[in-house]
């Protein structure tokens, strides 16, 4: 599924599309549009603008175009095509097929050349005007104060770090990837770390979306392959446990993780 580390990858791929100028805007599926945003706002506003900027907060990308700008979300299946490729094949829970049935809204630049959402199971999102400011920091460029003002209060630790409002960006398997690599307990009250432990999981956080974000997906974490029943901690060989924190499926090593 589309996390930070996809979404990363999209946006580097439309840096391709910067420079161009609209020349039409397709709805195919008009389902794929946010409340509040029509697909003849779309075609009044988005055509005839010059795309100058793609950028990314958490899982929301923005296509400056202004005065305009168009967000897209991705939800669990979206991709991203640029100029009729993905720059992400395979996500874990999509098929690697492209349905022509799939794509559901499309921009396509004067000169030639478009972007294009693929999202087989409908659950992507494009907005106009999207309101960037109800996501939290970016995780990938969260200060270390940022991190700390996200992770105050008493709800758990993963919890907390999936509330896109409060950090932006963190799915469930990176979550459980960061968790293990900071040696963090994903139940343990956000508030509870003390100053050693929020300094490490920020560092840590950088390093496992960077990684993330070289390795080509959020699925191809050092835990991942061990994410399931008779699974084991690859650094110490304990049986991991899988229990559901903040409403997700969520494996830790009981006994490097506290
Ligand atoms: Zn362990």
């Amino acid at each position: 599924m589309p996390e930070l580390p996809e979404v990363e990858a999209y946006r580097v791929a439309a840096q391709a599309a910067l420079g161009r100028r609209v020349a039409e805007l397709e709805v195919q599926d008009p389902r794929v549009l946010a409340s509040g945003t029509s697909t003849t706002a779309l075609v009044e506003r988005v055509p005839g603008r010059k795309l100058v900027a793609v950028r990314r907060r958490g899982k929301l990308l923005v296509l400056d175009l202004p005065p305009t700008r168009l967000g897209l979300r991705f939800g669990m299946t979206g991709r991203l095509l640029v100029d009729g490729w993905s720059p992400v094949e395979r996500l874990l829970w999509a098929s690697p097929r492209l349905e022509p049935r799939w794509l559901r809204l499309v921009v396509r630049f004067e000169g030639g050349g478009s972007l294009g959402l693929v999202d087989p199971r409908l659950l992507g999102r494009v907005a106009l005007d999207p309101d960037e400011d109800a996501l939290g920091p970016d995780a990938l460029t969260a200060t270390p104060a940022e991190l700390a003002r996200a992770l105050q209060g008493s709800v758990a630790l993963k919890a907390r770090l999936l509330d896109q409002r409060r950090i932006a960006g963190i799915g469930n398997l990176v979550a459980d990837e960061l968790l293990w690599r900071a040696a963090l307990a994903p139940g343990r009250p956000a508030g509870s770390l003390e100053v050693a432990d929020r300094t490490r999981l920020h560092r840590i956080l950088r390093r496992t979306l960077a990684d993330l974000v070289a390795r080509g997906g959020s699925h191809l974490g050092d835990l991942m392959p061990e994410r399931r029943p008779g699974g084991r901690c690859p650094r110490d060989g304990t049986p991991l446990v899988r229990g559901r924190v903040g409403g997700r499926t969520t494996w830790w090593c009981p006994a490097h993780q506290r």
